[in-house]
């Protein structure tokens, strides 16, 4: 499997670790590419845009063509993990001109209101597909203020959406690559993705 993560700003190798863990929990033999200029999306199976700052990140996505790399990624059904900034960047109305939306979450959102209302905090999350509650960190997270028909809410917080999918898209407005718990990297980019069986050793 080949997992290409978005790395022109943000937390990229917290992101990297957590496919790792994943990856190798699971036995399948993954390669990691970094992504940095265009002529490299194509390639991956799956893709992470991480959190950092939103309009930095759009803008360089813009400036080197990797945003319609992403979109002909979307349109080949691929999947996407987009956490905190990228879901800013994903989403089709951030509700910020100095954001260039890729557009292709139909969610409309107030890029820095939890910030606002409060610091950064951690929280144990209840999220639709995951047995246990998930600690989720939110920094200077972004609000979901509306979803539109075909998104479905996985988990919600204080009453808003804060991890959403929309077909081959998971995003959350909380930073999962931040703690050890990788059952959201898994649950996002591996499901549906053939996991390799041990060999089992034949005793003679
Ligand atoms: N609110 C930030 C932004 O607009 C994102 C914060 C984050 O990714 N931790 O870019």
């Amino acid at each position: 499997m080949h997992v290409g993560v978005i790395a022109v700003q943000g937390d990229v190798s917290e992101h990297a670790a957590a496919i790792r863990r994943v990856a190798d929990a699971r036995g399948v033999d993954t390669e990691i590419t970094t992504i940095r200029e265009a002529g490299l999306v194509d390639d991956c199976d799956v893709l992470l845009l991480p959190g950092g700052e939103s309009t930095t990140i759009s803008r360089l996505l813009a400036d080197e063509g990797i945003d319609e790399e992403i979109h002909a990624h979307v349109e080949a059904g691929k999947p996407i993990l987009a956490t905190c900034a990228g879901l800013i960047v994903a989403a089709r109305n951030p509700q910020d001109e100095r954001v260039q939306s890729l557009d292709i979450l139909d969610i409309t959102v107030d890029r820095n209101a939890f910030g606002r209302q409060k610091d950064s905090f951690e929280a144990p999350l209840d999220i639709d597909g995951l047995d246990e509650p998930f600690p989720a960190v939110f920094i200077r997270a972004p609000l979901v203020e509306s979803v539109s028909e075909g998104v479905d809410v996985l988990a919600d917080w204080g009453g808003s959406p804060v991890a959403v999918r929309q077909g081959p898209i998971v995003a959350t407005s909380f930073h999962p690559e931040l703690t050890e718990d990788s059952r959201l990297h898994e649950l996002a980019l591996f499901d549906g993705q053939p996991a390799t069986a041990e060999t089992p050793e034949v005793s003679q």
